[in-house]
C-alpha cells in the first residue's frame, strides 16, 4: 500500500498504519476477495460505459475493465490523524472512546454525480467490519452519497458538518441540542448518511436548518433515505436502528443503539 495516496485524499490527515487491507468483488459479480491492488482500486474510477461494441472481449475482461469496484482499506489512526482529530476537537482526553480503539476507513461510494468516489469514515474498531459490509452493499445498489470526508475538516463543528451534507461517523460530542449526554457517535457506533436531505427534527426545530425543505418526505429527492430503502435495510443486516423510526425524527441517523 503506498501511503502517500492514502495521504492524498485524506487531505493531510495521513494514514500510515494500515492493519486490514482488502478489496471485495463487483458490485454486479459475487462475493469474491482479494488481496493486494489496493492502491489501483482505490483510484476513482469512471462510471460503466454502456458503448455497443461487435468484436466483444472475453465476459471476465469486459467486466474487470467496465464494473467499479468496491474498494476498502481499514486502519489504525495515524500519528497524523490523532494530532488532527486533537486540533479539530474530535477527540480529546475526556471522550469515552481511545484513540486506539477507533479505526479510518477508506472506501468506494457512489456520488450524487453518479460517479465513483473515495471517503473517509472514523468508527469504532469493534463494528468496523460490520460498517463495511453496509457500505459495501450501498455501493452495489448504487446508494447515493454527497460527500464522506472526516468531520474534521469542519472543525467537528455538527452544524457545518451537517450544512455541508457531510456523511460522518465518529465525532466526540455531544447528541445535538442537549449538552453533557454523549451522542452515539462519540462512541464511533453511529453513522449519519447524507444529512442535508435527512435532517433532524428537535423541540421543533430543524438541523440542519437548509435541510427544512426535505421535512417533506414525499419528495423522495436523491439521497433522502426512505422506511425500509437500501440504506434502512444494510444498517438493519447488522443490526442497527434508523432514527427516521423516531417520533421526533432524526432521518440521517443509524446506530448500533438505536439511540
Ligand atoms: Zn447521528
Amino acid at each position: 500500500m503506498r501511503a502517500a495516496a492514502v495521504a492524498a485524499f485524506a487531505g493531510g490527515l495521513t494514514a500510515a498504519t494500515l492493519i486490514v487491507v482488502h478489496v471485495v468483488g463487483s458490485w454486479a459479480g459475487g462475493p469474491t476477495a482479494r488481496t493486494g491492488h489496493v492502491a489501483a482500486s482505490l483510484r476513482p474510477t469512471a462510471r460503466p460505459s454502456r458503448r455497443a461494441s461487435t468484436a466483444s472481449p472475453s465476459p471476465s475482461a469486459a467486466a474487470s475493465a467496465a464494473t467499479p469496484h468496491f474498494a476498502v482499506v481499514v486502519a489504525e489512526l495515524s500519528p497524523g490523524l490523532r494530532a488532527g482529530m486533537t486540533a479539530s476537537g474530535s477527540w480529546r482526553p475526556s471522550c469515552p472512546v481511545a484513540l486506539d480503539d477507533l479505526r479510518l476507513l477508506t472506501l468506494s461510494y457512489w456520488g450524487f454525480d453518479g460517479a465513483v468516489h473515495r471517503g473517509h469514515l472514523v468508527v469504532n474498531g469493534a463494528v468496523a467490519r460490520q460498517i463495511v459490509s453496509v457500505f459495501r452493499r450501498l455501493f452495489q445498489t448504487h446508494y447515493p452519497i454527497r460527500r464522506m470526508v472526516l468531520v474534521d475538516h469542519f472543525g467537528a463543528d455538527e452544524d457545518r458538518v451537517m450544512a455541508a451534507d457531510d456523511t460522518c461517523g465518529y465525532n466526540g460530542r455531544w447528541v445535538y441540542g442537549r449538552p453533557g449526554v454523549w451522542s452515539e457517535h462519540a462512541f464511533g457506533k453511529a453513522v449519519d448518511i447524507n444529512p442535508l436531505e435527512n435532517p433532524y427534527v428537535y423541540s421543533g426545530k430543524v438541523a440542519p436548518e437548509t435541510g427544512r425543505r426535505y421535512l417533506d418526505r414525499t419528495l423522495r429527492a436523491r439521497g433522502m433515505i426512505e422506511a425500509n430503502d437500501a440504506a434502512v435495510r444494510a444498517f438493519a443486516s447488522i443490526g442497527w436502528g434508523w432514527g427516521g423510526s423516531w417520533a421526533s425524527p432524526d432521518y440521517m441517523h443509524f446506530s448500533a443503539s438505536g439511540k
